[in-house]
């Protein structure tokens, strides 16, 4: 583990902020952070460019689009010495979860599961029945549960020691590095799959990241990731009430042609890109949650459902896309 332990205070603003009638758009306006902790963005990480146009403004932080490539950013954002503190143990029992984190993420085990259990039929498809997988960015190891029940042999790296441990102890996954991927011992070529669900939008240098997992694949090895769409329907018909513009942690949004760039620039070509498996099963509680953010009289339309909170569901909304890359020949 680096021994950068940011200072960074997040002004924990939910308290004057509970009421959910606010017709504040922003997911981020509620959380203060000291100017000295942020940086300006200014070039394209894709490619170069120093032209970007302002999707939005939201506090002290802008959505900008690239006017060459399309690739959006968020500016400014956390500085790298501050950024990893972003995911200390209150990201996953977070007291504000729609500006970090999760509500209460390993109390939703059994939804993880489910969900990754629905994706494996991709991972059969693509990457076959049995061999070594990596899983960049594993949290509870939930996912690499799953795949040792398949018969997989499973390795993991995570950048939380506390939610590492909680994957270690649950799910007796021995093979955890807790820290960043550069950090990791793994050797190259050593891995028939490497996935990433929902980790390279939190990368603030997505390229190397990408090159390095890339090294570790088998020549015939696939890797799997997950993001979210920022030119989906349902991204635009939300604008900034995106549940996924949360600006201290994804720093990035991508569409179908900038991941498609991205991984090119790192060796990889896309095999399968689709919306499909890119749901998620979810509570009634949090589906409420979310429609109440699409429009505040959800809220009281939905109240007489709230004794079947436990209930869960299957929700796709498209706004997420799961990738199949395999090095380029
Ligand atoms: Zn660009």
């Amino acid at each position: 583990m680096s021994s950068t332990e940011g200072h960074l205070h997040l002004s924990d603003a939910a308290d004057d902020h509970t009421n959910t009638n606010d017709p504040s758009p922003t997911n981020n306006g509620s959380v203060r952070i000291d100017p000295n902790d942020l940086v300006e963005i200014g070039n394209c990480m894709l490619c170069g460019s120093e032209i970007s146009s302002e999707m939005f403004r939201d506090g002290q932080f802008r959505v900008v689009r690239c006017a060459d490539c399309q690739m959006v950013w968020v500016t400014p954002r956390l500085k790298p010495e501050v950024l990893p503190s972003v995911y200390n143990e209150g990201y996953w029992e977070s007291t504000s979860p729609k500006d970090r984190g999760y509500a209460d993420y390993r109390r939703a085990a059994p939804l993880y599961i489910k969900t990754f259990r629905k994706r494996y039929s991709l991972i059969e498809k693509f990457a076959g029945t049995k061999g070594r997988t990596l899983d960049i960015g594993c949290a509870a190891g939930f996912f690499l549960n799953v795949m040792k029940d398949k018969g997989w042999e499973v390795s993991g790296v995570e950048l939380s020691p506390e939610i590492a441990a909680y994957a270690r102890d649950t799910f007796d996954l021995e093979d955890i590095f807790v820290g960043t991927l550069d950090e990791a011992p793994h050797q190259e070529k050593s891995f028939d799959l490497v996935t990433m669900w929902d980790v390279i939008e939190h990368i603030a240098e997505p390229l190397p990241f990408l090159k390095r997992a890339a090294s570790l694949l088998k020549d015939t090895g696939c890797l799997i990731l997950e993001t979210q769409n920022v030119d989906s329907r349902f991204a635009k018909r939300l604008g900034p009430r995106w549940h996924h513009y949360k600006h201290l942690e994804h720093l990035y949004h991508f569409n179908p042609k900038t991941i498609e760039r991205l991984l090119d620039q790192a060796g990889l070509e896309i095999v399968h890109l689709t919306p499909r498996f890119g749901g998620k099963h979810v509570s009634l509680g949090f589906i409420r949650e979310r429609a109440t953010r699409v429009h505040g009289v959800m809220k009281y339309l939905l109240a007489p459902l709230a004794p079947l909170s436990g209930m869960s569901f299957y929700v796709n909304m498209r706004d997420e896309m799961v990738i199949v890359a395999r090095k380029k020949k």
